[in-house]
C-alpha cells in the first residue's frame, strides 16, 4: 500500500496554508516533513488526516480516501501533547481502541503486553498518567496508537514538548519501535536531528510548498 498525495491545498480564510502539495509514502517507510514554524507542516499532517477543509487527492493504492471523513481513513494521530486520558490507568488507554472494537478480554490483555513491551513500558500497565514522565506519556500515547493498527500514522512534533537529551534518545527508540511495528508513517518536526533519526524519507517545506522531497540522504546530499 503507498499512499499518495497529490496537489493537496488548504487554506484559513481563503489565506493558503499549503499550496499544492504532491507526496509519496511507500507502505511500511517513514516520512519526515521538515521545516521551520509556520511553514504548514502540521497543516499538511491535518489536510491528510481530514481534519481540516483540503482541495486535492489523498489516495492509498489509487483508492481515493480524501471524501471520507477521519475516522474511515484508517489514519491514527498523535500530537507533541500524547492527550492521554488522565482518569485511566496505561493499560486502559493502551487499550482503549481495542474496546471499542469490542476485542475479548484476553485479546485485550496479550495485545496491551505486546505494546507495553514494544514502546518498553513492561510493568506499566496499572499506572496513572500522572504519574509518568513526560517521555513515558509520550510512549503511551504511541502504543494507543498502534493499537488501532492504523494503515498510517501521523505524528506531529511527537518528541517536541520533551527536553533535549530526551528528546534524542527517544528518537532512536520511536524509530526502532516504527520499524518493528512494520508502520507506514509521517512525522511533521522542525528538528533536522529528528527528521533524520526517526526517517526513511525527506520532505521539505518553506511557505506552504514543498521545496525538496526524496530518500534522506538523497535531501540530505543535495545542496
Ligand atoms: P507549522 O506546522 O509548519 O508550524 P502550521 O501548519 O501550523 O505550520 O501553520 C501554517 C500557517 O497557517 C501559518 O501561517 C499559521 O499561522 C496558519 N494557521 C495555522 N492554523 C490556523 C488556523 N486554525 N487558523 C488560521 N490560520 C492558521
Ligand atoms: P477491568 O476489570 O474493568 O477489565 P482492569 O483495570 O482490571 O479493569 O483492566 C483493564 C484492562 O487492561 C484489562 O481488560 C486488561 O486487558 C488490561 N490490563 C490490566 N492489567 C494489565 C496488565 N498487567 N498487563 C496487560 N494488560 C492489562
Amino acid at each position: 500500500m503507498t499512499l499518495t498525495i497529490r496537489d493537496l491545498s488548504v487554506a484559513y480564510d481563503d489565506v493558503p496554508a499549503v499550496r499544492g502539495v504532491s507526496l509519496e509514502v511507500p507502505d511500511g517507510q517513514v516520512l519526515a516533513v521538515l521545516g521551520p514554524s509556520g511553514c504548514g507542516k502540521s497543516t499538511l499532517l491535518r489536510g491528510v488526516a481530514g481534519l481540516e477543509q483540503a482541495v486535492g487527492e489523498v489516495a492509498w493504492d489509487g483508492e481515493d480516501v480524501s471524501r471520507l471523513p477521519t475516522h474511515r481513513r484508517g489514519f491514527a494521530l498523535m500530537f507533541q501533547d500524547g492527550q492521554l486520558f488522565d482518569h485511566l490507568t496505561v493499560a486502559r488507554n493502551v487499550g482503549y481502541a481495542l474496546r471499542l472494537r469490542r476485542a475479548g478480554r484476553a485479546e485485550e490483555r496479550r495485545r496491551v503486553e505486546e505494546l507495553l513491551a514494544l514502546v518498553g513500558l513492561d510493568g506499566y500497565a496499572d499506572r496513572l498518567p500522572r504519574t509518568l514522565s513526560g517521555g513515558e506519556r509520550q510512549r503511551v500515547a504511541l502504543a494507543r496508537s498502534l493499537a488501532h493498527q492504523p494503515r498510517l500514522l501521523l505524528l506531529d512534533e511527537p518528541l517536541s514538548a520533551l527536553d533535549a537529551g530526551l528528546r534524542r534518545r527517544l528518537a532512536t527508540d520511536l524509530r526502532d519501535i516504527l520499524v518493528r511495528s512494520g508502520s507506514t508513517a509521517v512525522m511533521v518536526t522542525h528538528d533536522h536531528e529528528e527528521a533524520f533519526t526517526v526517517a526513511d524519507r525527506l520532505a521539505v517545506m518553506r511557505d506552504g510548498l514543498l521545496v525538496q522531497e526524496g530518500p534522506i540522504d538523497e535531501v540530505w546530499r543535495s545542496p
